[in-house]
């Protein structure tokens, strides 16, 4: 009996998906497969979440990601939002608005019946309730074995056996870097300066900015040749603007020796490049506390080439398969397409299809999606060529796929 029972663990420790990475792809895919009971495992390199925080939009996957949670987290999706007090269809109707960064004047604007904004922090750890995610495993190699089934190795020396790897370790992915090797692998860094930050207000100011801005995306590009967005990132309490929590994002070609070096000090070099924008960014950049803290940040990419994939036993999601610059806002509605797509191919492996013949319409499937790199990059170039912005993709495909 015992011996059944122990050969019946066995055989489905063969079966099971190894998830490497508890990002939105990772753990949206273990979402999709503990809903089609299909084996699996999840596992992150850290332990506790890291520092960095900021807000996307979903848009067109948006359907995708309710099909693929279960029904609490997909009717409760709301708890994950930076302002909670915003409705999805209001998101929807406020849309994504460009302005022209001299005057303040709307440039180009998309709306939608609904988007939701999430806040990525919020967001994980909403999802890792309800899922058994193994902290601390670092992924740091990979066995295909000769009889069928791959071998996950971790930094700290354990070994997880499974039937499928999925990397969803993110833009630097081990995974990535285990199928192509450093070089193939690497990623392309843009050579814009690049700051993501977060900061609060005294209570006035942050209820004027609230006003002020697009709830869900209201970024500017100015003639200058230069991005910045301001977005929310999370209302604690609806009654107390000073804890209100904004960010910035700005972007601008490398000039000189310290944007090269990204020399610390980031405020005041944005602070320089300030001249002549108009409000509400300018007044917020004015605004800004001295001892801010703008972290150390670059804008990398990876345009998918193909991998072999081991009779389908490892690929890759999300940032680990195509990583893009946010210009466009699509790498997280790729990721949960991704997942979407990867869990379905997992119930066609459970009823019977061939794992290496549907891993491969997977594969093809990840790297036509990675078409978008190279049309957020030519959106994240577009940001910083004024004349031009108006052909540029974000006005002329909006935040749709190809
Ligand atoms: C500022 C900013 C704004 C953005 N705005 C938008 C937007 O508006 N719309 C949109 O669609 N997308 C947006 N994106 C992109 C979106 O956030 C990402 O595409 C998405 O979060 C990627 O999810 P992921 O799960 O693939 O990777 P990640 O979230 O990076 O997760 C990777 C996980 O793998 C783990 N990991 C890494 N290496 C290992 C290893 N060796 N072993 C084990 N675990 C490992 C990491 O700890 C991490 O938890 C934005 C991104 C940024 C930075």
């Amino acid at each position: 009996m015992a011996e059944n029972q122990d050969q019946e663990q066995e055989q489905e420790q063969e079966k099971r998906v190894i998830i490497v990475g508890a990002g939105l792809a990772g753990l949206a895919i273990a979402h999709g497969l503990k809903k089609n009971n299909i084996p699996h495992l999840i596992l992150d390199r850290e332990s506790t979440p890291r520092g960095r925080n900021w807000g996307i939009t979903l848009s067109w996957a948006l359907p995708l990601f309710t099909d693929i949670l279960p029904e609490r987290l997909a009717s409760n999706l709301r708890q994950c939002q930076p302002d909670l007090s915003l409705p999805s269809a209001v998101a929807g109707k406020k849309g994504v608005l460009i302005r022209d960064g001299s005057t303040g004047k709307t440039l180009a604007e998309a709306h939608f019946p609904v988007i939701r904004r999430m806040q990525i922090q919020k967001t994980k750890r909403a999802l890792a309730e309800g899922l058994d995610v193994k902290a601390g495993k670092k992924l740091i190699d990979i066995r295909v074995l000769d009889g069928g089934g791959v071998e996950a190795i971790f930094e700290d020396g354990s070994v997880e056996r499974g039937g499928v790897v999925v990397g969803c370790d993110g833009g630097a992915s081990a995974v990535r870097r285990w199928l192509l090797g450093e070089k193939q692998a690497a990623q392309e860094v843009l050579p814009f300066a690049f700051m993501n930050f977060a900061f609060s207000l005294p209570a006035d100011k942050a209820r004027w900015l609230d006003a002020e801005m697009n709830p869900s995306v209201d970024v500017a590009a100015h003639p200058k040749g230069m991005y910045l967005g301001l977005f929310i990132l999370d209302k604690p309490d609806l009654e107390k603007p000073e804890g209100w929590v904004f960010y910035i994002l700005a972007t601008w070609p490398i000039q000189g020796e310290e944007d090269e070096t990204n020399a610390e000090n980031r405020l005041e070099r944005l602070r320089a490049k300030m001249g002549g924008w108009a409000d509400p960014y300018k007044s917020v950049v004015e605004w800004l506390d001295d001892g801010v803290q703008i972290g150390r940040d670059a804008l990398r990419i990876w345009h998918p080439v193909p991998w072999e994939n081991f009779g389908g036993r490892v690929s890759l999601a999300g940032d680990a398969a195509h990583s893009m610059t946010f210009h466009r806002g699509q790498g997280g509605n790729l990721a949960i397409k991704d997942a979407h797509e990867f869990v379905a191919t997992m119930v066609k492996v459970r009823d019977g299809m061939p794992l290496a013949d549907a891993m491969r319409v997977y594969d093809e499937g990840v790297r036509e999606r990675g078409e978008e790199v190279e049309i957020s990059k030519q959106q994240a170039i577009a940001f910083h060529d004024f004349e031009r912005f108006l052909e540029s993709p974000v006005v002329q495909m909006g935040i749709k796929p190809k």
